[in-house]
Formats: structure tokens, C-alpha cells, sequence
């Protein structure tokens, strides 16, 4: 299914790569994250995206404009497909990244990245919001980011799944919507971890989602390929 982005949250290259085969035909594009990207560095990511592989680097890009734009570079010279930044990193560091992905791509000749925004993460609540000085609820924050996002000219944000009806309403149809914090029937039993605003994969893709980011529910599954199926079946794709 074009719309599920499978998170390879594992520490070494084997373990992401017996994922990445068996999930290839089920999910729509792999999620690399600081877990890996850390552990096992930009090599994997080439090594997949050669393969052809639609890769999503979250990386979470949050710093000044300068560097931010350098690092979006790296991530175009990569090949991946999709890149993110925090949306608390402000608007000029956005459109820096923006610029950067264009910039970068023009001058190789390849299709830029899409570059989305972080607005909240998935795990934080309200009152988490409160302790580190954000008086918004998190509904009110992904709003006033995503925003925030559209005029910086960014392709579209990460939200969770309860926030996506209110950010498609305030975008309109040509941003894309990113969601994690996917939980629910085709997981049976499965703990909301450290997830905080969670729905399932279905209710996510029929509110508005474009795309799903989907890690543990799969890949700490006993079967993750049998696990992609049963989300995809249950998405009706
Ligand atoms: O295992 P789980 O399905 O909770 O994984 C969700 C994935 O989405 C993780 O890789 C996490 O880093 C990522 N993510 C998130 N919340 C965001 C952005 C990314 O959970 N706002």
C-alpha cells in the first residue's frame, strides 16, 4: 500500500534488511530514523534508496538555518524521498531547508525530496506541552506549526492521527499529511507504548492522512509481513 511507511526502528543493517525484504510489495516507502541512521550511517540509507527503495529520512532536522540547509543537502545527494525538519525550528529555517532541497536537486538533476515538518510529536500530551513552556493544547500547536509550515512553503507536516481532519481543514488537499501514532485493530492487543494520540491505520487514512508511519505495531510483530497485510486489508487497499 502506497500509503504505509514502515519504520525500520532496529540497530543493524541485517536486522533492517531481512525487514525491508519482507515488507517489500506491502509497505509504500521504509522510515529511517536516528535509531539507525545512527547506529549504521548514510551508506544504508544509499544502499536502499540503489535498490529502490522510497525512503523517508527522519532525521528531524532542528537547528539554524545554515545547517539545517546543509544537512537537507546531504539528504538530496542521498536520493531519499522524503525528508522532515521541526516546525519549532521557526520560518526561516524551513524555508532554508525548502531552498536547500530545490537548490540541491536542480544542480543534480533529480526530483527534490519532499521536506515536511515536524509540528508535535506523537508522544507528548497536553500537560508535556505545559512543562516545556507551551501554553497551547497540542490540537492548538500542530495548528498555528502547520501553518507555519504552508507559508514557509514546506510539502506538508507529521501530525498524529487526531489532528489531521483539523490540518487538512486549515491546508487544504495539496499538503501532505504525515501520521505515526498508528494503533488499533489490525495490531490486536498491541500497547500504545509511548504513544500518546493514537488511532487506527484505517481511521487515520479515512480522516485525511496521506501517509501512515507505522513502526512497532509491524515490526515487533511475530510475523511483521503478516502484520503489514492485516493493516493494509484493514485500510481496504
Ligand atoms: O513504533 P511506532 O509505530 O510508535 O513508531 C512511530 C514512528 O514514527 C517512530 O519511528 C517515531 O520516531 C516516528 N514519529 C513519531 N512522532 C512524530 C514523528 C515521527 O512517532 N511526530
Amino acid at each position: 500500500m502506497d500509503q504505509l511507511l514502515v519504520a525500520l526502528d532496529v540497530d543493524t543493517v541485517p536486522q533492517a534488511l531481512a525487514l525491508a525484504d519482507q515488507l517489500r510489495g506491502a509497505a509504500g516507502g521504509l522510515k529511517i530514523g536516528s535509531r539507525l541512521f545512527t547506529a549504521e550511517g548514510p551508506g544504508f540509507v544509499r544502499q536502499l534508496v540503489d535498490r529502490g527503495d522510497r525512503i523517508f529520512l527522519d532525521l528531524k532536522f532542528h537547528d539554524i538555518p545554515n545547517t539545517v540547509a546543509g544537512a537537507v543537502r546531504a539528504a538530496v545527494r542521498l536520493g531519499v524521498w522524503m525528508v522532515n525538519v521541526h516546525a519549532s525550528g521557526g520560518r526561516d529555517m524551513m524555508r532554508a531547508a525548502r531552498e536547500a532541497a530545490a537548490d540541491e536537486a536542480a544542480r543534480l538533476g533529480v526530483t527534490p525530496p519532499l521536506v515536511i515538518a515536524v509540528t508535535v510529536l506523537t508522544s507528548l500530551t497536553d500537560a508535556a506541552l505545559a512543562e516545556v513552556g507551551v501554553p497551547r493544547t497540542a490540537a492548538g500547536q500542530v495548528e498555528a506549526l502547520a501553518r507555519l509550515a504552508r507559508e514557509a512553503g514546506l510539502d506538508g507536516v507529521v501530525a498524529s492521527p487526531l489532528e489531521i481532519a483539523l490540518v487538512r481543514r486549515q491546508c487544504g488537499d495539496g499538503f501532505a499529511l504525515v501520521t505515526p501514532g498508528i494503533r488499533g485493530p489490525a495490531a490486536p492487543g498491541a500497547a500504545k507504548d509511548d504513544q500518546s494520540r493514537t488511532l487506527s491505520a484505517a481511521d487515520a487514512i479515512r480522516t485525511g492522512a496521506n501517509y501512515i508511519v507505522v513502526g512497532r505495531p509491524i515490526i515487533a510483530a511475530p510475523d511483521p509481513r503478516a502484520a503489514a497485510d492485516a493493516l493494509v486489508r484493514e485500510c481496504g487497499a
